[in-house]
Protein backbone atom coordinates (compact mmCIF):
# COMPACT_ATOMS: atom_id res chain seq x y z
CA UNK A 1 0.00 0.00 0.00
CA UNK A 2 1.52 3.52 -0.92
CA UNK A 3 0.26 6.23 0.98
CA UNK A 4 0.21 8.67 -2.35
CA UNK A 5 -1.89 9.33 -3.68
CA UNK A 6 -3.92 8.87 -0.06
CA UNK A 7 -6.00 5.77 0.10
CA UNK A 8 -10.14 6.45 1.14
CA UNK A 9 -10.14 5.48 4.78
CA UNK A 10 -12.74 5.82 7.07
CA UNK A 11 -16.41 5.61 6.52
CA UNK A 12 -18.08 6.43 2.90
CA UNK A 13 -22.19 6.42 1.79
CA UNK A 14 -22.36 5.21 -1.81
CA UNK A 15 -25.51 5.60 -3.98
CA UNK A 16 -25.53 2.92 -6.47
CA UNK A 17 -22.93 0.77 -7.71
CA UNK A 18 -20.90 3.37 -9.91
CA UNK A 19 -20.09 4.92 -6.89
CA UNK A 20 -18.77 2.10 -4.83
CA UNK A 21 -16.74 1.44 -7.97
CA UNK A 22 -15.56 4.92 -7.75
CA UNK A 23 -14.36 4.43 -4.28
CA UNK A 24 -12.46 0.81 -4.83
CA UNK A 25 -10.97 2.83 -7.41
CA UNK A 26 -9.68 5.13 -4.94
CA UNK A 27 -8.73 2.68 -3.15
CA UNK A 28 -7.33 0.57 -6.14
CA UNK A 29 -4.46 3.52 -6.54
CA UNK A 30 -2.67 3.26 -3.80
CA UNK A 31 -2.08 -1.02 -3.77
CA UNK A 32 1.23 -2.40 -4.35
CA UNK A 33 2.14 -6.09 -5.76
CA UNK A 34 1.40 -8.17 -2.76
CA UNK A 35 -1.34 -6.30 -1.24
CA UNK A 36 -4.25 -8.54 0.01
CA UNK A 37 -7.86 -6.68 0.76
CA UNK A 38 -10.11 -7.97 2.40
CA UNK A 39 -13.90 -7.56 1.83
CA UNK A 40 -16.43 -8.37 4.53
CA UNK A 41 -20.54 -7.90 4.30
CA UNK A 42 -23.53 -9.73 3.53
CA UNK A 43 -24.63 -11.28 0.51
CA UNK A 44 -25.59 -8.23 -2.36
CA UNK A 45 -24.11 -5.14 -0.53
CA UNK A 46 -21.51 -4.77 -3.47
CA UNK A 47 -18.47 -6.89 -2.48
CA UNK A 48 -18.05 -7.93 -6.15
CA UNK A 49 -18.96 -4.77 -7.38
CA UNK A 50 -16.10 -3.08 -5.02
CA UNK A 51 -13.94 -5.61 -6.60
CA UNK A 52 -14.90 -5.03 -10.28
CA UNK A 53 -14.11 -0.94 -9.94
CA UNK A 54 -10.61 -1.99 -8.63
CA UNK A 55 -10.27 -4.10 -11.05
CA UNK A 56 -10.93 -1.63 -13.77
CA UNK A 57 -8.40 0.48 -12.21
CA UNK A 58 -5.97 -2.34 -11.97
CA UNK A 59 -6.21 -2.48 -16.13
CA UNK A 60 -8.61 -5.50 -16.11
CA UNK A 61 -10.47 -5.74 -19.29
CA UNK A 62 -12.80 -9.14 -19.22
CA UNK A 63 -15.94 -9.74 -16.89
CA UNK A 64 -14.78 -9.59 -13.11
CA UNK A 65 -17.92 -11.87 -11.42
CA UNK A 66 -17.90 -13.81 -8.26
CA UNK A 67 -15.73 -16.96 -8.54
CA UNK A 68 -18.97 -19.42 -8.59
CA UNK A 69 -17.84 -22.77 -9.34
CA UNK A 70 -13.62 -22.00 -8.34
CA UNK A 71 -12.79 -20.67 -5.15
CA UNK A 72 -10.96 -18.23 -7.07
CA UNK A 73 -10.33 -16.21 -10.24
CA UNK A 74 -7.47 -14.71 -11.55
CA UNK A 75 -6.88 -11.62 -13.80
CA UNK A 76 -4.29 -9.64 -16.01
CA UNK A 77 -4.03 -6.05 -15.22
CA UNK A 78 -1.27 -3.92 -15.10
CA UNK A 79 -0.92 -6.14 -12.06
CA UNK A 80 -1.99 -9.76 -11.94
CA UNK A 81 -5.09 -9.62 -9.49
CA UNK A 82 -6.41 -12.38 -7.66
CA UNK A 83 -10.19 -12.31 -6.72
CA UNK A 84 -11.44 -15.21 -4.03
CA UNK A 85 -15.09 -15.52 -2.90
CA UNK A 86 -14.52 -18.23 0.05
CA UNK A 87 -18.19 -18.11 0.63
CA UNK A 88 -19.22 -21.98 -0.34
CA UNK A 89 -15.92 -23.08 1.94
CA UNK A 90 -15.98 -24.34 5.66
CA UNK A 91 -13.99 -22.67 7.71
CA UNK A 92 -10.66 -22.85 6.88
CA UNK A 93 -8.89 -22.22 10.21
CA UNK A 94 -6.27 -24.80 10.62
CA UNK A 95 -5.76 -25.73 7.05
CA UNK A 96 -2.42 -26.24 5.17
CA UNK A 97 -1.22 -22.30 4.72
CA UNK A 98 -0.56 -23.39 0.98
CA UNK A 99 -4.09 -23.91 0.04
CA UNK A 100 -4.48 -20.43 -1.60
CA UNK A 101 -0.74 -20.05 -2.49
CA UNK A 102 -1.87 -20.05 -6.34
CA UNK A 103 -3.84 -17.06 -5.88
CA UNK A 104 -1.50 -15.07 -3.09
CA UNK A 105 1.32 -14.29 -4.19
CA UNK A 106 4.00 -11.38 -4.03
CA UNK A 107 3.54 -10.43 -7.57
CA UNK A 108 -0.28 -10.07 -7.07
CA UNK A 109 -3.06 -8.16 -5.57
CA UNK A 110 -5.34 -10.15 -4.20
CA UNK A 111 -9.65 -9.52 -3.09
CA UNK A 112 -11.28 -11.69 -0.92
CA UNK A 113 -14.53 -11.80 -0.75
CA UNK A 114 -15.88 -13.57 2.75
CA UNK A 115 -12.58 -13.37 5.07
CA UNK A 116 -14.07 -14.46 7.96
CA UNK A 117 -14.08 -18.09 6.51
CA UNK A 118 -10.00 -17.80 7.05
CA UNK A 119 -10.05 -16.15 10.33
CA UNK A 120 -7.30 -18.78 11.72
CA UNK A 121 -6.10 -19.60 8.56
CA UNK A 122 -1.99 -18.80 8.43
CA UNK A 123 -2.25 -18.74 4.54
CA UNK A 124 -4.09 -15.54 3.67
CA UNK A 125 -0.94 -13.23 3.07
CA UNK A 126 0.50 -9.72 3.71
CA UNK A 127 -3.08 -7.91 4.48
CA UNK A 128 -3.08 -4.16 3.58
CA UNK A 129 -6.67 -3.12 3.74
CA UNK A 130 -10.37 -4.24 5.40
CA UNK A 131 -13.21 -2.94 3.50
CA UNK A 132 -16.78 -3.58 5.36
CA UNK A 133 -20.16 -2.87 3.60
CA UNK A 134 -23.65 -2.59 4.55
CA UNK A 135 -27.14 -2.16 3.12
CA UNK A 136 -28.69 1.26 4.17
CA UNK A 137 -31.34 1.14 2.16
CA UNK A 138 -32.27 0.85 -1.74
CA UNK A 139 -29.49 1.15 -3.61
CA UNK A 140 -27.41 2.89 -0.54
CA UNK A 141 -24.17 1.62 1.19
CA UNK A 142 -21.82 1.81 3.76
CA UNK A 143 -18.23 1.00 3.26
CA UNK A 144 -15.77 1.29 5.64
CA UNK A 145 -12.35 1.18 4.72
CA UNK A 146 -9.12 0.58 7.56
CA UNK A 147 -5.69 -0.19 6.66
CA UNK A 148 -4.38 -2.83 8.41
P1 LIG B 1 -21.91 -9.18 -3.16
O1 LIG B 1 -20.64 -9.56 -3.87
O2 LIG B 1 -21.67 -8.45 -1.86
O3 LIG B 1 -22.87 -10.31 -2.97
P2 LIG B 1 -22.62 -7.82 -5.63
O4 LIG B 1 -21.59 -6.77 -5.89
O5 LIG B 1 -22.52 -9.10 -6.38
O6 LIG B 1 -22.67 -8.08 -4.04
O7 LIG B 1 -24.06 -7.24 -5.87
C1 LIG B 1 -24.47 -6.00 -5.37
C2 LIG B 1 -25.79 -5.66 -6.02
O8 LIG B 1 -26.32 -4.49 -5.44
C3 LIG B 1 -25.63 -5.38 -7.51
O9 LIG B 1 -26.78 -5.84 -8.18
C4 LIG B 1 -25.52 -3.87 -7.55
O10 LIG B 1 -25.96 -3.33 -8.79
C5 LIG B 1 -26.49 -3.48 -6.44
N1 LIG B 1 -26.21 -2.19 -5.81
C6 LIG B 1 -27.13 -1.23 -5.60
N2 LIG B 1 -26.62 -0.17 -4.98
C7 LIG B 1 -25.30 -0.45 -4.79
C8 LIG B 1 -24.22 0.28 -4.20
N3 LIG B 1 -24.39 1.50 -3.64
N4 LIG B 1 -23.00 -0.30 -4.18
C9 LIG B 1 -22.84 -1.54 -4.72
N5 LIG B 1 -23.81 -2.28 -5.30
C10 LIG B 1 -25.03 -1.74 -5.33
MG1 LIG C 1 -19.78 -11.44 -4.42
Amino acid sequence: MRQQPSPPTGVHRTNGPAETEALAARLAAALEPGDVILIAGELGTGKTTFVRGACRALGVEGRVTSPTFTIGQRYEGRVPVSHLDLYRLADLGGEDPALLADYLTPERVAFVEWPEVAEGFDGLGRVAARVRLAHRGADARELAIELA
